[in-house]
């Protein structure tokens, strides 16, 4: 696991659990924990943080990319993504990986 911070634009390392936790917190800790547990979910960012399985170069940058995304409105960030999600939920019969490829925020 690794960590991205938003300011710094350097990955760090992350070796256990509790030292993601006491980097990120709980609650950026367990919506990490829970959309890892998608397979197709490499990456997420929970600002200023970006939590990364195994960093690519193109990960890096579209993890950046959702943490410009955040710092310019993180509650409307966080509604539109979730608004989406649940009706691409919806639209695609619950087909979680064909619903969250279609938020907006994920096509570039
Ligand atoms: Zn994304």
């Amino acid at each position: 696991m690794y960590l991205l911070k938003a300011n710094k634009k350097k990955l760090k390392k992350i070796n256990s659990n509790k030292e993601l936790i006491k980097e990120i917190g709980i609650a950026r800790f367990l919506t990490a924990f829970l959309a890892f547990r998608f397979k197709h979910i490499d990456g997420i960012a929970l600002y200023p943080f970006a939590i990364l399985k195994k960093p690519t170069e193109k990960l890096i940058k579209h993890e950046l990319k959702h943490l410009k995304q955040q710092k310019k409105g993180l509650t409307s960030f966080l509604l539109k993504y979730s608004a989406e999600f649940l009706i691409n939920c919806l639209r695609y019969k619950f087909n979680i990986k064909k619903a969250y490829l279609n938020i907006s925020y994920e096509k570039n």
